[in-house]
């Protein structure tokens, strides 16, 4: 059974810290720009040294303020998926306003790549109970925010909750496929300095966590998901971290670099179940 790796962006940019943290000012933009205009070419120019296809998460509000950058990341034969509109803090959103921005950031980048869009990353991977219903009803295929296996696609349920006094529900499964995440594979808490997250490890040290998940990836699952941001992974020793990361993935026989998007045409577990 062949391993599966999905490397995937998250190309918040200046929406990170006005979205998420309400931050205008212009150090912190300054560090969006970055990732505009040194991240972003840097990340495209190792995935096409290394012939790897990838998957960019991306806000609908980036694809109306950059429209070329989503085109030049689409035409390199990579997948276009939503991230929000705006980078909103989603918990914090209605169903109303929740519907509405997915579905306008759906029809944006759309219109940008002339493609339909499958896939669905909430900012900050936080879904709502409803989320999983609105995705559905928008003709998603897949979500990648949440974090019930390591390795291993599964299904989404609509209205799962729990409440603070402990009723837990569980709701019908659907279609819908998760492709999991992991805080432990995403460069954000290792390197990002916010004040509060403090970042700053060293490559070296982060490479050898990332190779211990690829080993066990393919011990115990299929596929294996890293979540990288251009402004955070684009910085000089990271992106040769990066770099070095896939030739260790390549160093394994049976492996191969997919779109989460192309996660559909190998949707089985190793026991060869069908998703
Ligand atoms: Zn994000």
């Amino acid at each position: 059974m062949t391993n599966k790796f999905h490397l995937t962006f998250d190309v918040d940019l200046h929406l990170l810290w006005t979205g998420t943290y309400h931050r205008t000012a212009l150090g912190e933009l300054s560090r969006g720009e970055f990732g505009l205009k040194v991240g972003l070419p840097r990340v495209l120019e190792v995935l096409k040294e290394e012939n790897v296809s990838a998957t960019f998460f991306i806000p609908g509000k980036i694809g109306e303020l950059f429209p070329n950058k989503v085109k030049e990341i689409h035409d390199a034969g990579h997948e276009v998926a939503v991230h929000g509109y705006a980078h909103e803090r989603w918990n914090e959103l209605s169903y109303e306003e929740e519907y509405e921005l997915i579905k306008k950031s759906k029809q944006i980048l759309e219109n940008i790549t002339g493609q339909e869009i499958d896939g669905f990353r909430s900012p900050a991977w936080s879904l709502n109970d409803k989320s999983v219903e609105i995705l559905k009803e928008l003709d998603f295929k897949y979500d990648s925010s949440l974090m019930a296996n390591d390795y291993e696609l599964y299904h989404l349920r609509t209205d799962d909750y729990m409440t603070l006094d402990g009723e837990l529900h569980f709701g019908e499964e659907t279609d819908l496929i998760e492709i999991p995440v992991s805080w432990e594979l995403d460069d954000f808490p290792y390197f990002c300095f916010t004040g509060k997250n403090v970042g700053l490890r060293s490559t070296k040290d982060v490479l050898e966590c990332w190779k211990l998940e690829v080993d066990s990836s393919i011990k115990f699952g299929s596929y294996f998901t890293l979540t990288m941001h251009p402004q955070i992974i684009g910085r000089g020793p990271r992106i040769l971290m990066l770099q070095e990361l896939i030739q260790y993935i390549k160093s394994y026989k049976d492996i191969k670099f997919i779109t989460l998007k192309e996660a559909f045409e190998y949707g089985r577990n190793k026991d060869g179940i069908i998703l």
